[in-house]
């Protein structure tokens, strides 16, 4: 069976911040994509990237959604720098996808952290 992946869950919190019905500090937005800056931040730069297609988490990708995924990817470097992360070497990000309760996911939309910026941090 395929399993159904919903454009917009009515009752997910990330949905609601892409629809605009919860406020956002955005940090980008495209067609398919959105970021924001996390509300409780562990880093000095600290953000999300999400689709706006509504997928639970990493483990309900398949290939369809491969050229989504690597447009998160490629968007990474690009906005930890337009977010303050001083370049690689020296600066760099961190990235982290939790996924399923053993991966300490809480938001069951998917999404990337993005952290950054000098050290020492809350947590990470
Ligand atoms: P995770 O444990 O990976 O599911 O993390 C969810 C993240 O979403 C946490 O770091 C929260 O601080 C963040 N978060 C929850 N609600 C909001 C919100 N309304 N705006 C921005 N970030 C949020
Ligand atoms: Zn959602």
């Amino acid at each position: 069976m395929i399993e159904q992946v919903v454009q917009s869950d009515p009752d997910c919190l990330f949905c609601k911040i892409v629809d605009g019905k919860i406020p956002s500090r955005m940090v980008y937005q495209d067609d398919a994509l959105y970021a924001f800056h996390d509300i409780h931040p562990w880093a000095p730069v600290h953000f999300l990237i999400i689709p706006k297609l509504h997928i639970p988490a990493m483990a309900q990708l398949t290939e369809a959604h491969a050229a989504l995924m690597g447009r998160m990817m490629v968007l990474v470097p690009k906005l930890a720098l337009q977010e303050g992360c001083k370049p690689y070497p020296e600066g760099g990000f961190r990235l982290l996808a939790n996924t399923g309760a053993e991966g300490g996911q809480e938001v069951h939309h998917l999404h990337l952290h993005v952290m950054g910026g000098p050290r020492p941090w809350l947590r990470g």
